[in-house]
């Protein structure tokens, strides 16, 4: 294949350099300060520059998760506002010049003796102290920043903590009846809606929420509104990969600003109604008005908008009331008020505490629904209302150090920027369209006008399925490139190919072959005992459905021919090895893996007339045998001390275990020699034959020459012969007819002998292994052995050679005759001890032997 070069994109002659476009106004984002965009702008990028910022798009996650730009981190901003008062306790409370500390001093408990460890001076270090300061200093100092940056995608929260009456509600939400002193919520509304005027290049929206958290229950605030269906079920705080939102809590969209003043009146309503009917103090449940924002731009067909939300959170009383010896309902609520801001106090802690990764949020109700607006990556601001009275001091000190905890925590802002699908989907087309754009360009000026970019049909697959078919056979030379998508299917269909042709590879060995494991040795020496390797190890056989039945080479004879003789051989061969399911002795366990191993290939007989001679009558009878799993059925007399020499052994072999086996062996030898017989009678009648034929030649070859000197005789044209002449030539064509029969005859049988031949090999080896093993089982291999190793095993014990079997390896050889040598002495109730010693190390190295050829057999 010849890849071609890439060629820069270069057809433009204003600039050398083709990364330049042409107007820069990729990506198209222009900075605001530049002002309101350009009615059109002009475009024109190079087909890389657009490859790489398409690519730069889809590197974004597809799920379109929000993406939080991260920005540097940054502390809590804590506030203290101390609530007006004629009764301010100058000496004990005193500000920084800064403005931003304050200390607490208090006076000796003169109970508690003069000398005491009892803590008198406080110092807190903070933002700001809000003093005599008026609620619109209070929001320039504490949220004016917090709504601006929320504008441009960042969360905030601002919270409000301290003991009842000290101004909390003061500061969020302010005097409802005076505009004058209304507090940070609508005037934070009042900015939103501000700022969205300012920016006409974004469509905003602003939606609202309003929930009451009072004894860990949830309740809407704005649920009386006219569109918002009755919640039928609980609210449930649910958490999302997007954030926290509570489920069953009735969002309100808002168009302006008076609209959400509404919103925020009818919460404060409902909040007074509801601690009127339900007789909740209203001091006791938090609060949390929620500014949902939305930022599409206008002017850009950017598929990124920004989402943030403020949180601003009132937060119930913070008095311990426990102390106050409080009964029922009281005690209830206390409980829970005391408990929901002990959790936000720990959440606090541990979200100041760099060290923590868990941070408790899901105690309570509260920090369940501030999960992702306390610390995270939003601005937040804690204001603590305190009173500036004596009697109050505990009560403030102990706001005074929640602030101080509150501002080691750190955040870190980021700008909430998601992705609309929508949209995005939508700018690649266009991208998409400009990019054929460019290569149409591109094309025309490289003159390859039929090239196309379309995703590929089934005929242009087929089609280059086809190329590269050619191109493997070598029938073509080269395939041409044409673009990407066909250089990717030209790989595809490589692959495609070449697993096709493995597979056929495969399907065509398999039904040629039966395919044995190379590294299974036990397998193959049973198929070598078994005769079917030669002597170049070629093999021989067949898998037989599961297991694995022996074959030869198929017969020289051509299929189909019929032959008289060949039809009883078959008979007498193989009646039931065609019938599925049948194997030889040798098959069924011991060789399983080897039917489906994969290196060595024993070719089988292609007909299926060929079976193995050991596997007939198999079904009714007989060479059922020496299996491992199968039990004895004789029960051997006792085992000789040593073993029987072999030739003897032989005998009686044959006579019992190896009797059928045997039968089988005589059996094929006779039908061989009658085989032989009856080609030596063939022969001799057709060297008859050929006598005859030559003396009938030479008679003729008389008449012939007696009649040409006697003249011949012609009648128009015709050549006239006598009788004796014409009954010679009749004679001379009949005996040539016989001679072929009978050569045919006999060459059908020379192909049956050599069949034969095979098979009576074939039983010899068969005949010869079945005594090995038999002999090594009864005599050679202790049968406690045997039996440890019949388990499980795979390898019958009788077939790994038994010297491997029994020999103690060299060293143990020597240490044996070692210790003959030395320990016998020690009398003869030794021996029993160390004869066991000795066999269990011959065990030990069988059983090593064993489990290195299962091993081997695995694999
Ligand atoms: P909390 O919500 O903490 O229980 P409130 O905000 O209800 O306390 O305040 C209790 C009372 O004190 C209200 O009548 C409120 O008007 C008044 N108040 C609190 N702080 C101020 C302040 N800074 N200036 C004027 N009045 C205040
Ligand atoms: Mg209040």
């Amino acid at each position: 294949m010849i890849l071609p070069l890439y060629r820069p994109y270069r057809y433009r002659a204003r600039t050398e350099d083709y990364k330049t476009p042409i107007s820069a106004t990729y990506p198209p984002v222009l900075p605001e300060s530049l002002g309101p965009p350009p009615v059109a702008v002009v475009t024109v990028y190079t087909a890389r520059q657009a490859a790489e910022s398409c690519l730069g798009r889809l590197r974004f996650p597809p799920s379109l998760l929000p993406i939080a730009r991260m920005g540097t981190r940054k502390k809590v901003h804590a506030f203290v506002r101390v609530r007006p008062t004629d009764d301010f306790a100058h000496e004990m409370i005193k500000y920084g010049d800064d403005n931003k500390s304050i200390d607490i001093h208090l006076k000796k408990d003169i109970r508690r003796g003069v000398v005491n460890n009892q803590q008198t001076d406080w110092s807190f270090k903070l933002d700001g102290v809000l003093h005599d300061a008026s609620q619109d200093l209070v929001y320039e100092t504490v949220a004016r920043d917090v709504v601006s940056q929320a504008l441009d995608g960042y969360n905030g929260t601002i919270m409000c903590y301290g003991q009842t009456g000290a101004g909390k509600t003061y500061t969020m939400t302010g005097a409802t009846e005076s505009y004058k002193h209304r507090g940070i919520l609508p005037r934070a509304l009042q900015q939103v809606f501000r700022m969205i005027d300012e920016r006409p290049t974004h469509a905003i929206t602003v939606r609202v929420s309003y929930l009451e958290i009072y004894n860990e229950s949830l309740f809407d605030l704005l649920s009386t509104l006219p569109y918002v269906g009755p919640s039928v079920t609980p609210m449930t705080i649910v958490e999302n990969p997007q954030g926290v939102f509570i489920k069953g809590l009735s969002v309100h969209l808002t168009s302006q600003e008076e609209d959400a003043f509404s919103l925020l009146f009818e919460g404060e309503t409902n909040r007074i109604i509801a601690a009127h009917t339900m007789n909740k103090n209203s001091s006791r449940s938090h609060c949390i008005f929620t500014i949902y924002m939305e930022a599409h731009s206008r002017t850009l067909s950017d598929e990124k908008y920004i989402t943030s939300k403020i949180n601003l959170v009132d937060l119930a009383g913070s008095e311990r009331l426990g102390k106050t010896g409080s009964e029922g309902r009281v005690l209830k609520e206390a409980t829970y008020i005391n408990k929901s801001l002990s959790f936000l106090e720990q959440a606090i802690i541990a979200l100041g505490d760099q060290k923590r990764d868990h941070i408790p949020f899901r105690q309570c109700k509260l920090t369940h629904a501030l999960k992702d607006s306390l610390g995270g990556n939003c601005n937040m601001v804690l204001v603590t209302n305190i009173y500036g009275e004596a009697a109050q001091l505990e009560e403030t000190l102990s706001s005074l150090r929640f602030a101080s905890r509150m501002k080691l925590v750190t955040t870190e802002p980021a700008i909430n920027e998601k992705y609309d699908a929508e949209r995005m989907v939508k700018n690649l087309e266009k991208e998409l369209v400009l990019l054929k754009q460019e290569l149409a360009i591109h094309d025309s000026l490289s003159n390859r006008t039929l090239v196309t970019y379309d995703p590929m049909d089934e005929t242009q697959i087929a089609e280059i399925n086809s190329q590269v078919r050619r191109y493997l056979d070598g029938t073509l030379d080269e395939i041409d490139i044409i673009n990407l998508r066909q250089i990717q299917e030209v790989f595809n269909q490589f692959r495609v190919v070449l697993s096709q042709q493995e597979q056929e590879v495969e399907v065509a060995l398999r039904r040629k072959y039966t395919l044995i494991d190379k590294n299974d040795l036990a397998a193959i020496s049973a198929i070598q005992k078994a005769g079917l390797i030669d002597a170049e190890s070629h093999m021989v056989g067949e898998p037989d459905g599961q297991s694995f039945g022996l074959g030869v080479v198929p017969f020289s004879t051509k299929p189909g021919k019929k032959s008289r003789s060949k039809k009883t051989l078959k008979d007498q061969v193989s009646s039931s090895a065609r019938k599925e399911g049948v194997s030889s002795p040798v098959s069924g366990k011991e060789l399983d893996a080897a039917s489906v191993s994969k290196t060595q290939l024993v070719p089988s007989s292609k007909d299926g007339e060929a079976k193995d001679v050991l596997s007939r009558d198999r079904e009714t009878s007989s060479i059922e045998p020496f299996s491992s799993d199968s039990p004895k059925e004789e029960a051997r007399s006792a085992r000789p001390s040593t073993p029987p020499p072999k030739p003897l052994a032989f005998e009686e072999f044959k006579n019992e275990r190896g009797s059928e086996i045997n039968r089988i062996f005589k059996e094929n030898k006779s039908i061989l020699n009658e085989r032989r017989k009856k080609a030596s009678e063939i022969t001799q009648r057709i060297n008859s034959i050929k006598q005859e034929i030559d003396v009938t030649k030479e008679a003729l070859n008389f008449q012939k020459s007696l009649r040409e000197k006697q003249g011949e005789y012609e009648n128009k044209g015709l050549m006239i012969i006598d009788e004796e002449e014409f009954l010679m030539i009749l004679k001379l064509k009949d005996l040539k007819k016989q001679y072929r029969s009978e050569y045919q005859d006999l060459r059908d049988l020379r192909a049956e002998i050599q069949y034969c031949q095979r098979l009576v090999d074939q039983c010899r080896h068969r005949l010869l292994m079945e005594f090995d093993i038999w002999y090594n089982e009864s005599f050679i291999i202790p049968e406690d052995m045997q039996a440890a190793l019949k388990l499980g095993s795979s390898i019958r014990p009788g077939m790994v050679p038994a010297n491997r079997v029994v020999s103690l390896g060299e060293d143990d050889q020597d240490k044996y005759s070692q210790l003959q040598r030395t320990v016998l002495p020690e009398g003869p109730d030794s021996i029993s001890f160390y004869n066991a010693k000795v066999k269990t190390e011959q065990k030990h190295n069988y059983l090593k032997t064993m489990m290195g050829l299962q091993q081997t057999h695995k694999k």
